[in-house]
C-alpha cells in the first residue's frame, strides 16, 4: 500500500480540514510526517509569519525523507508565494477555494484503489466539526478573509446528521468550529444561529460533551449563556479573543468592541456560569502600541475572570491594512511584551488551577503518551491521573489532589 503523511498548522478549522483530507484519501496508509511517505500534504496556515516558516520547514523535511515523494500544499497560503514554494518541491497547490475538488485534484496525479475509512477523525477522543467557514470582519491585521472568502454556514440538519453518527459511533466530545463561529447561520435561508444549533445538537444527538471553539466576544448571546449555565453536556469553556485592552488599538485593529464591553461580557458569563474556563488571545506589538497601551492590556487581563492566555506577537501579513500602518514596534520590544504577558498568563492559569484542588472534574481520558495518561476537563484544563482505571474515550470523574505548572493531578474515581 502506498503511504501518505499530513501535517496541519494553525486553527481548529484547519485541523478539521486536515481530517477531511484524510477521509478523502482512499487506498493510502497514513504514516508519521517524520517517516518516509509517497505523498506528503502540508495543510498550512497564513495567519502568522511563524506558521509560514514552519510550512517551509515541513516541505524541506518531506523532501529529505523521500526526494521522490509527491508534495501537496493546501490550506491558507498566498498565491504570489507559489513560485518560491515550487522551488521547495511543491508539486500541487490546492487553495481553500478549491478544496471541494481536493480529492479530484489529488486523483489527477495519483490513481487510488480501495478505501481506508479507519483514518477518519473518529480515532480521536475529540472530533472537530466545522459548521461555518469564511469571515466578513476584516480585522486590520488578519489575512483570513482573503483566504477563506464570504460567510458560509452548513445547514443545521446536515450538521445534526453528522454529529448524530459520531454519537452513535461513541465519540465522547465534539468541538464546533468555524472561522467566524458566532456568525453561524446568518447566511442560511432557514433562520438559524449558534445557540439554536447547539440546542438542536443537545436534543437530537447522544454525544456526551460539546465544546465551542473561538467566539468573538460581541457574539456571545444571552441564549448561549443560558445554555452554558443549564446544560451539563456543554463544556464550561469559552475562548474569547481580546487581542488588546486598549480602545485606540482595538479601533486600529478594527475589532468591534471596546475594553469595557469585553469586561462586561466576561463578568456576565462568569456570573451565569461560575468557575467557567475563559481563555483568550492577546496580540502584542501592534503598530503604534505604546508601553502605556500595553500596560492597559495587562491591567484588563489581571482584572479577573480569565483562566489562560494565548499570546502572539504582531506579524505583518502582506496585503492587510496593518502591514502598512506606521509605528512598527521593534522585535525586541515585542518579545519583551510577549514574555511579560506570558508570565501573567502563567499566574492566571496557576491561580485558576488551584481552585480545583479537592474537587471532582470530568474528563475524557486520551491514549497514554510518554507513560502518562491525561485528559481535558470541560474547563479546558489538562488533568493527569493514575492510568489503570481510566477508560480511554469515555467521560470519567477525577478527584483533583493537586495542581502543578498549569496541570491538575488526580485520581480516577471508581464507578
Ligand atoms: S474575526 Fe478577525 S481575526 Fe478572526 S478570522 Fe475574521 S478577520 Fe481574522
Amino acid at each position: 500500500m502506498k503511504t501518505f503523511a499530513i501535517a496541519t498548522l494553525g486553527c481548529k478549522v484547519n485541523q478539521y480540514d486536515g481530517d477531511d483530507v484524510r477521509r478523502q484519501l482512499k487506498g493510502y496508509g497514513e504514516v508519521d510526517f517524520s517517516d518516509r511517505a509517497d505523498l506528503y500534504i502540508v495543510n498550512t496556515c497564513g495567519v502568522t509569519a511563524e506558521a509560514e516558516a514552519k510550512a517551509r520547514q515541513l516541505l524541506r523535511r518531506a523532501k529529505r525523507n523521500n526526494p521522490g515523494a509527491f508534495l501537496v500544499l493546501t490550506g491558507c497560503f498566498r498565491p504570489e508565494d507559489r513560485d518560491q514554494l515550487r522551488s521547495l518541491g511543491v508539486d500541487l497547490f490546492v487553495p481553500n477555494a478549491q478544496k471541494a475538488r481536493r480529492a479530484e485534484l489529488l486523483d489527477d496525479e495519483h490513481a487510488r484503489e480501495g478505501a481506508d475509512e479507519t483514518l477518519g477523525s473518529t480515532k480521536r477522543t475529540r472530533v472537530f466539526i466545522k459548521v461555518q467557514d469564511g469571515c466578513d470582519q476584516h480585522c486590520s491585521y488578519c489575512a483570513i478573509p482573503s483566504f477563506r472568502g464570504a460567510l458560509s454556514s452548513r445547514p443545521l440538519d446536515e450538521v445534526v446528521e453528522e454529529v448524530r453518527a459520531l454519537g452513535a459511533a461513541g465519540v465522547p466530545e465534539v468541538v464546533l468550529t468555524g472561522i467566524h463561529l458566532g456568525k453561524y447561520g446568518v447566511d442560511l435561508d432557514e433562520p438559524a444561529d449558534l445557540a439554536g444549533l447547539v440546542a438542536a445538537l443537545l436534543q437530537k444527538t447522544t454525544v456526551p460533551r460539546f465544546r465551542l471553539s473561538s467566539l468573538e466576544p460581541q457574539e456571545v448571546t444571552g441564549d448561549l449563556i443560558e445554555l452554558m449555565a443549564s446544560e451539563r453536556r456543554l463544556a464550561p469553556h469559552l475562548h474569547l479573543p481580546l487581542q488588546s485592552g486598549n480602545d485606540r488599538i482595538l479601533a486600529q485593529m478594527n475589532r468591534p468592541y471596546d475594553s469595557a464591553g469585553f469586561k462586561a461580557t466576561v463578568s456576565r458569563i462568569d456570573q451565569a456560569v461560575p468557575g467557567i474556563g475563559l481563555t483568550t488571545d492577546v496580540m502584542v506589538g501592534f503598530p503604534g502600541e505604546t508601553e502605556a497601551e500595553f500596560v492597559e492590556t495587562l491591567t484588563l487581563l489581571e482584572s479577573g475572570g480569565l483562566s489562560r492566555l494565548h499570546v502572539f506577537k504582531f506579524s505583518a501579513r502582506p496585503g492587510t491594512p496593518a502591514a502598512t500602518m506606521p509605528g512598527a514596534v521593534s522585535e525586541a520590544v515585542k518579545s519583551a511584551r510577549a514574555s511579560r504577558a506570558r508570565e501573567l498568563g502563567q499566574i492566571l492559569l496557576r491561580d485558576y488551577c488551584a481552585g480545583f484542588v479537592d474537587r471532582i472534574v470530568e474528563t475524557v481520558p486520551e491514549p497514554p503518551r510518554d507513560g502518562a495518561q491525561t485528559g481535558l476537563t470541560g474547563e479546558y484544563l489538562r488533568v493527569k491521573f493514575n492510568q489503570a482505571l481510566a477508560p480511554i474515550g469515555r467521560i470519567c470523574q477525577v478527584r483533583v489532589e493537586k495542581s502543578e505548572d498549569g496541570f491538575l493531578l488526580g485520581r480516577v474515581q471508581d464507578g
